[in-house]
């Protein structure tokens, strides 16, 4: 993490905690753990989660490690294992020696099953999955006993030993934790420790023909890594009884707590790795790192800076009550954020021809432009000028309202570290559309203004036309259509509008610049270069808007 990482977060409840524990001794020092489960890419949430997690190891002088809950081989992959240790270095942290997998520790989850089986407290069920859930009971009634229960522990030990061996077809047999079938905690309720699954895992291979359950291998690994505090999201709150209750009935060598926090929700977008899964294999989007995705990729790719999302975490803070924030929200820190730093560069993704009479043909020169107005270390550029332009077509109106100041029939305005040009005439096609403006230009307004010191009402961006240089340019918009979009139904409120692609003109030094960050396009917003680009032929993605345009959209 770099020295102005803005993740030293003020207080929390997470944080005075760990603060209590350490002035108390409760705890001697901190260790916490990023566990995702690599079944797909990183999105926002967890990056809320990671923030936290290597946060707190860091203002408290810990340590973080990333752990692979790798205990579901059939939905877990080597691609999405690779992604995420990238994306979270991208965000900005390291866990140094610290990287470790769920399933380094099967071997150690197996003797533990075989400790709780021994002492009475773990038995082999033949029901079916279905015959489980059905004796379950619901939160009114209680559930009921397994006929399985009362096994011989040498019985539980050779039917243990004999699913491991893979002498049983998936879903035979489970092995459950014998607690309290009529706990008021369903979690409680005799849970499932072990699930037989004759599955490839992409690091142990075929060696294994059981899996542990979640919450048989959290509590456990923690406790294997000495993690003091295991943070984790409001749905695990109930899990709470049943990851201490395997921590006090196993020899583990440490005593790890857990403690839970508010999930991270954001308006007209869903944080649910199950629901990415399905945009990218539904073909809704390009793919996980497409740039509408909230995945930590697509917004990386769509040019957003890893100190955004970590002053955005910042500023969302640590609660216990679940909440939804604005993606305004999200969206003004970014822009907060690259306004500081982005170079300023000229775009027009709309072009009209702009002629200016009196220049003179085949003549050219070069006009000097700053790269960032409150950062003089970034120094000017050169950019081309010469007798033909290209304006924006929306800064030109035939026939302007009261308010509109910029370019319209008679009208001077000046051009961004140019000239004062004034329309003499409107050129339009058979159709009546307006293709070219007909100017003169004032040769001693050179560099932005009047001797004479006439003033003009609007600074328009530009580019000169025999220099420009084409770009696709996407534009991103919002990808569901409403505020609070139903993961359940979700594909039906894909908004269809979510990219637009325009064929832009760039001044020549976006094609040539190697800079890999996002530019300001001055007037439009910031945009960043896409992957998707070739030699000569630039392709930009737009990472957002200078204004907030969702009221605008929701409405
Ligand atoms: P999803 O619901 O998207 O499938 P998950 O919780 O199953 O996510 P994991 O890989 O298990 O994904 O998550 C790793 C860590 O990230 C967990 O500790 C989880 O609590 C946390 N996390 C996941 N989603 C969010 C979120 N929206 N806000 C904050 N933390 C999150
Ligand atoms: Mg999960």
């Amino acid at each position: 993490m770099t020295d102005e990482s803005p993740s030293t977060a003020g207080r929390d409840f997470i944080r005075d905690i760990v603060a209590e524990d350490l002035a108390s001794g409760r705890a001697k020092g901190v260790v916490t753990r990023f566990p995702p489960e690599p079944n797909g890419y990183l999105h926002l949430g967890h990056a809320k989660s990671i923030c936290l997690n290597f946060g707190i190891a860091e203002e408290f002088g810990g340590r973080c490690h990333l752990r692979f809950d790798d205990t579901n081989p059939t939905k877990e992959e080597q691609e999405y294992i690779d992604a995420i240790e990238r994306d979270v270095r991208w965000l900005g942290f390291d866990w140094g020696e610290h990287l470790h997998f769920a399933s380094d520790y099967f071997e150690q989850l197996y003797a533990w099953a075989q400790h709780l089986i021994r002492a009475g407290k773990a038995y082999v069920d033949d029901q079916t999955q279905e015959e489980i859930r059905l004796t379950r009971g619901t939160l009114t009634e209680p559930g009921q006993n397994s006929p399985f229960r009362d096994r011989s522990v040498e019985e539980n030990l050779d039917l243990f030993g004999r699913m491991r061996a893979g002498e049983f077809p998936n879903g035979a047999r489970v092995l459950r934790a014998k607690i309290d079938m009529t706990s008021g905690n369903i979690n409680l309720r005799d849970p499932v420790l072990y699930r037989i699954l004759h599955a490839h895992h992409p690091r142990t291979g075929d060696a294994w023909k059981i899996y542990p359950s979640y919450d048989f291998a959290h509590g456990q690994s923690d406790a294997i890594e000495h993690i003091t505090h295991s943070i984790c999201t409001l749905e695990f709150e109930d899990h709470r009884p049943l990851y201490d209750w395997c921590l006090e009935n196993l020899p583990v060598p440490s005593r790890p707590h857990q403690y839970e926090f508010a999930r991270l929700n954001v308006t007209y977008t869903l944080l649910s790795k199950r629901v990415l899964t399905e945009l990218v294999r539904g073909g809704h989007v390009s793919g996980w790192d497409d740039p509408r995705m909230p995945t930590l990729a697509g917004l990386q790719r769509r040019g957003i800076p890893a100190e955004a999302l970590r002053e955005f975490v910042k500023r969302i803070g640590v609660a216990k009550a679940n909440s939804t924030v604005d993606l305004g929200m999200f969206d003004f820190v970014v822009r907060e954020v690259l306004n500081k730093t982005a170079p300023r560069r000229m775009a027009v993704l709309n072009p009209l021809k702009v002629v200016i009479e009196n220049y003179p043909e085949g003549q050219s020169e070069t006009l000097e432009a700053v790269n960032h107005p409150d950062d003089p270390s970034q120094g000017t550029r050169q950019i081309p000028f010469g007798r033909e332009l290209y304006i924006e077509r929306d800064d030109f109106m035939e026939d302007p309202p009261k308010k509109f100041f910029r370019m319209a029939p008679g009208r001077e305005v000046r051009l961004r570290y140019g000239y004062f040009i004034t329309c003499r005439e409107v050129i339009k096609n058979a159709a009546g559309e307006v293709v070219e403006l007909r100017c003169t230009y004032d040769p001693a307004t050179k560099g932005g203004n009047a001797p004479d010191g006439r003033k003009v009402k609007a600074t328009i961006h530009w580019v000169s036309a025999a220099d420009a240089v084409p770009a696709e340019v996407r534009l991103y918009n919002l990808l569901f259509t409403t505020p609070q979009p139903e993961a359940a139904n979700f594909a039906a409120q894909i908004n269809p509008q979510s990219l637009e692609t325009v064929t832009g003109m760039l001044e020549p030094a976006l094609a040539s610049d190697n800079f890999d960050g996002a530019f300001q396009f001055e007037r439009q917003g910031y945009f960043v270069r896409d992957k998707d680009s070739a030699p000569g032929k630039p392709v930009f993605n737009r990472t957002v808007g200078l204004r907030d345009s969702y009221a605008k959209a929701a409405g």
